[in-house]
């Protein structure tokens, strides 16, 4: 079991990335990093020892990184609504919905996007939810960089959850 990523802290531990654990490995080992917390199942080994798992690393030194946006396009938009229509959770057929219809001034944002399977979204038409009786299952938002970990954390790795709780909007 060599594959299971490291999720990479900035120095306010903020995440920043996430890499192999190899690569994980080898800052710790050149004091470039310091485990925060590792996979308590697994063990590195080599012949003779056996050594921690890292599960989340943290830079010692501050990195300036530019802030890492989640692009806003149709494949990430079905990802942050979990590929379900909005108004009925169909995963069938799915579309993008402008909330506010672009005919009424409603805007291109995360904001005013939805997943929505065709039929509700061909029930909406030309109005907004409230007018056709549709109801939101959330308030559309923009995701983070963390956001977008979540999933992964949730399936592989829920030793990154508390590193992933803070939503820093930039
Ligand atoms: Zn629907």
């Amino acid at each position: 079991m060599m594959n299971k990523k490291v999720l990479v802290l900035n120095q306010d531990y903020s995440p920043i990335g996430v890499c192999h654990v190899q690569k994980a490995f080898i800052l710790v080992f050149l004091d470039k990093a310091d485990i925060i917390e590792q996979f308590e199942s697994l063990k590195l080994r080599t012949i003779e020892k056996s050594f921690p798992y890292p599960a989340v690393i943290k830079l010692s030194n501050y990195k300036n990184i530019p802030y890492k946006g989640v692009m806003l396009n149709r494949f990430n938009l079905f990802k942050r609504d979990g590929f379900s229509c909005q108004y009925c959770s169909s995963r069938k057929d799915l579309t993008l919905d402008h909330v506010i219809p672009k005919s009424k001034g409603g805007k291109t944002t995360w904001e005013n996007l939805v997943t929505a399977c065709r039929r509700c979204n061909a029930r909406k038409g030309h109005q907004t939810p409230e007018q056709v009786g549709l109801k939101l299952a959330q308030q559309p938002y923009k995701p983070t960089y963390a956001d977008f970990l979540k999933e992964y954390a949730l399936q592989n790795a829920i030793e990154w959850l508390p590193y992933l709780k803070a939503r820093t909007l930039v």
